[in-house]
């Protein structure tokens, strides 16, 4: 079965935390966290729509300047959305900058900042090259508790953990994956195009009732094709977790926004036996990040967010993961 996104780590586990999440189809890409930005390539930052930082400690939050100086020169909206505060510290970051050159006439580039305060999204503010970075208010989208982005193929949902500060997760969900059967549609001599991403969404959206209309062939009665042509099945899901306490509160919050995910990302910060450093920290060790995957259900484990101080032992920390994964 195809997948709609495929997530990568953007660092090495050692260097910054960022999951980078390019989709197969649409030139497009979402982005977790905003460290450094390094191995992405131009090309790949220019197809970011969405940015989604967990909190502005400086590992996470670096790579702000090389994102906007690159996304500077494309038209449209960049939207970020991040914690409490978050308005405050891109509009801080913004002012640190000359803009005499940018004016009404300059390329309509905008960034569209919002802030979640578990449950909701509460805050936005718009900055535009054409305004010259201006601060402006703007309605907050109406969403559901606990949502940040609801788009018709997938949702980005958002829990605050306790990292001695509100630190964001979040969680990628595609609605329902559908899939057209490419045998079904040589056998009934239909044509591909534009017309199956429709047909798509009427799936999606459980249209029965109506017709359809297909290049060269004319309107068609959904109801003759649709159970031919689609394979439906439960959508791709994965959860990001990283700068977190352990605690009963952030395990239930990561409990839920991982829940039966195909991929978890979790930071492994420690080793098991410097807890009392993880602690201190506000961090997860290696055995919590891999016992909270075993507990969700998750398909597939990735972690990352290494101490330096594991630098000379390899890979102890995803073994140390792996072992509370995969321990019955
Ligand atoms: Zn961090
Ligand atoms: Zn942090």
């Amino acid at each position: 079965m195809s997948w709609l996104i495929q997530p990568r780590l953007v660092n090495s586990p050692f260097d910054d935390p960022g999951l980078y999440i390019d989709f197969r189809y649409g030139h497009r890409a979402l982005l977790f966290d905003l460290g450094d930005l390094a191995p992405l390539s131009s090309r790949e930052l220019m197809r970011i729509s969405h940015v989604f930082v967990s909190h502005t400690h400086i590992d996470h939050f670096a790579g702000f300047d090389r994102l906007l100086r690159v996304c500077l020169h494309r038209p449209g909206p960049l939207h970020l959305i991040g914690p409490p505060g978050f308005i405050d510290r891109v509009d801080h970051k913004l002012q640190g900058f000359t803009w005499n050159l940018v004016n009404e006439h300059s390329i309509d580039f905008q960034l569209h900042v919002a802030e979640f305060d578990e449950p909701r999204l509460t805050r936005a503010a718009v900055f535009s090259a054409r305004h010259v970075f201006r601060r402006e208010g703007v309605a907050v989208a109406d969403l559901p508790d606990g949502v940040v982005l609801a788009e018709d193929d997938f949702r980005i949902e958002a829990v605050a953990l306790d990292h001695g500060i509100p630190c964001l997760a979040f969680g990628f969900r595609e609605t329902t994956r559908v899939n057209v059967r490419s045998d079904a549609l040589r056998e009934l001599g239909l044509p591909s195009g534009q017309w199956l991403n429709e047909a798509k969404a009427m799936v999606r959206a459980g249209v029965e009732d109506a017709g359809i209309d297909i290049p060269e062939i004319g309107k068609v009665d959904f109801r003759t094709i649709k159970d031919r042509l689609f394979f439906v099945g439960p959508g791709q899901s994965l959860a990001y977790v990283t700068d977190t306490a352990i605690s009963l509160q952030n395990e239930r919050k990561i409990l839920f926004l991982a829940r039966n995910a195909d991929h978890l990302f979790i930071e492994a910060v420690f080793a098991e036996r410097d807890r009392a450093l993880a602690e201190e920290a506000h961090h997860l060790t290696a055995h919590e990040a891999g016992r909270l995957a075993h507990e969700a259900h998750v398909a597939r484990l990735t972690v990352f967010h290494h101490s330096a101080r594991y630098l000379t032992e390899g890979d102890a920390l995803r073994t140390e993961a792996m072992q509370a994964f995969q321990s019955a």
